[in-house]
């Protein structure tokens, strides 16, 4: 039975996906996004808060299958389900995909949060037991991709183009941060991208810095230190722009 480092598990979610959710957040991705709000997802070894208190637990499919399953009154009524997210779930896509298969056996609505970096190969293999992915696209321009989040986002179209081959609810989902990716160019290519892959949905995220008290219990610098959400007024804005293309548009997730 294949084991895995998890961050944390939230049960009874309204985010993250349809109806009632267990959201599992696993440890561990490679990208390091200035306006990350749960940095303590992002090593993929286990580390401590300032305090003392240990982040990262390694359990086995059943020990998080068995938390899964206490709430499935709740997915059925609800039209809910279970969310694998991140850090980034293709870094251990054996554990991942036998969560997945594991809900699906019991009949349970199955969705994944991904930035998309990682082998084809692992994501088909996770994809063939996921539901609804949850694809988050953070800036389509190359060179501002890697400037923000310390990866290129070549494999992340790539991956992106041929996810929408397969025959799965893609949702893109873009983190708008106020002068870093919500330029009317970025939100609009992005839009102009989902429209020809035949993606049907978009949800924009305004950011938040609830994260930025864990980068002081991590001894770590938050960068974006003095950015304040966007307004309201700039996020219909951004919704606008993204319905006139003839998407569906949700601002939060
Ligand atoms: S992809 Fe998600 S978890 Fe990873 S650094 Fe970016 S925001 Fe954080």
């Amino acid at each position: 039975m294949s084991e895995g480092l998890v961050t944390r598990i939230e049960r009874y979610a309204a985010y993250d996906g349809p109806g009632i959710r267990t959201v599992v957040f696993l440890k561990g991705c490679p990208l390091r996004c200035q306006w990350c709000s749960s940095p303590e997802t992002q090593h993929k070894e286990q580390e401590l808060y300032y305090d003392g208190e240990l982040v990262g637990r390694y359990m086995n499919v059943e020990e998080v299958f068995s938390e899964i399953k206490e709430d499935i009154t709740f997915y059925n009524q609800s039209g809910g389900g279970v969310t694998l997210s991140g850090g980034e779930v293709l870094l251990q896509p054996r554990f991942i995909t036998d969560i997945l298969k594991r809900c699906q056996e019991e009949y349970i609505h199955t969705a994944i949060e991904t930035s998309g970096y990682g082998s084809w190969d692992n994501f088909e293999e996770i994809l063939e037991f996921t539901d609804l992915v949850l694809f988050d696209l953070k800036h389509l321009d190359t060179g501002k991709h890697l400037e923000l989040t310390g990866v290129e986002n070549t494999w992340i179209i790539d991956n992106l183009k041929r996810a929408a081959k397969l025959d799965k609810e893609i949702i893109i989902r873009i983190p708008v941060i106020p002068g870093i990716n919500d330029s009317k160019d970025n939100i609009v290519k992005t839009a102009n991208l989902a429209e020809k892959l035949g993606i049907k949905e978009i949800h924009l995220l305004p950011y938040h810095s609830l994260g930025r008290e864990k980068y002081n219990k991590l001894g770590r610098r938050y960068l974006l230190a003095d950015l304040e959400s966007p307004s309201d007024e700039r996020m219909n804005y951004l919704k606008e722009l993204v319905e006139n293309k003839g998407l569906k548009v949700q601002i939060g997730g």
